[in-house]
């Protein structure tokens, strides 16, 4: 069967996503997550004029190597860096949760969180971690992350039963999310073309200046290098220079 044959890019044909949609929204574990799992599309998104809201889950206070920073000096920075990289992406919401780095847990408290999150921005297309990705390491965080998204959007911030007392006392309406589209998969099922992007997420991965020592970038090589090495190997044969691969979920109607 050709679908089980990801790395065959001449079995397997991407469906190349070319559409805009009005609003999305990244839902990711730790500052720096969302510039490199979206940013190539987030920026040609909103660059079209979509409407994107980050949503921050843990507040980053155990990513360094660094040991004389405390946990608290650095999630302060992590914030300024993410305020700093969302702002240059020109994403219009910035929603941080504030957990611990480490801490996410599969929690009714966090699926309420997202939820909000969604019921308040509206968006059509939520981007997140896959949490089924098994054929290399993931950060728990990630995992949780992208399996709570996954529930919030479905069916929990759908239907008006589930966390009720946010639309009785908050005014939040219920919102149906059209499109969850995964980074990082086993699998990818589309790809969208960031040959005039991929510049600009580059550009704001880099304001996580806490970040770019340990960003996993052989020796010899800048991070620029390695992220348009892997968009151009997924772009092969697809008549464009760089490409980013997810895997989409599309609610029925
Ligand atoms: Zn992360």
């Amino acid at each position: 069967m050709a679908a089980r044959r990801p790395k065959d890019r001449t079995v397997v044909k991407l469906e190349v996503v070319a559409d805009v949609p009005d609003r999305a929204m990244v839902i990711f574990a730790h500052p720096d997550d969302a510039e490199i799992g979206s940013g190539g599309v987030v920026a040609r998104w909103v660059s079209a004029g979509c409407e994107v809201t980050y949503v921050l889950c843990t507040n980053g206070g155990a990513g360094t190597a660094d040991r004389s920073l405390s946990p608290e000096q650095l999630a302060e920075r992590r914030a300024a860096e993410q305020r700093a990289a969302a702002d240059f992406m020109g994403v219009k919401h910035l929603v941080m949760l504030g957990y611990p780095d480490g801490g996410l847990e599969d929690s009714r408290e966090f699926r309420a969180d997202l939820v909000r999150a969604i019921r308040a921005h509206r968006p059509h297309t939520v981007f997140a971690h896959d949490p089924y990705r098994i054929r290399s390491f993931q950060h728990r965080d990630h995992r949780v992350a992208g399996i709570v998204t996954t529930d919030a959007v479905y069916p929990f911030a759908r239907d008006h039963l589930h966390f009720p007392e946010q639309v009785t006392d908050e005014g939040l309406e219920p919102h149906k999310v059209r499109e969850l589209w995964y980074w990082g998969p086993d699998e990818p099922d589309v790809i969208v073309d960031v040959t005039y992007s991929i510049d600009k997420q580059i550009a704001a991965l880099v304001r996580h200046e806490s970040q770019v020592p340990g960003l996993n970038v052989a020796s010899g090589q800048t991070i620029e290098q390695r992220m348009k090495k892997g968009a151009a190997e997924l772009a092969k044969g697809y008549g464009f220079t760089y490409g980013a691969a997810f895997r989409r979920l599309i609610a029925r109607r």
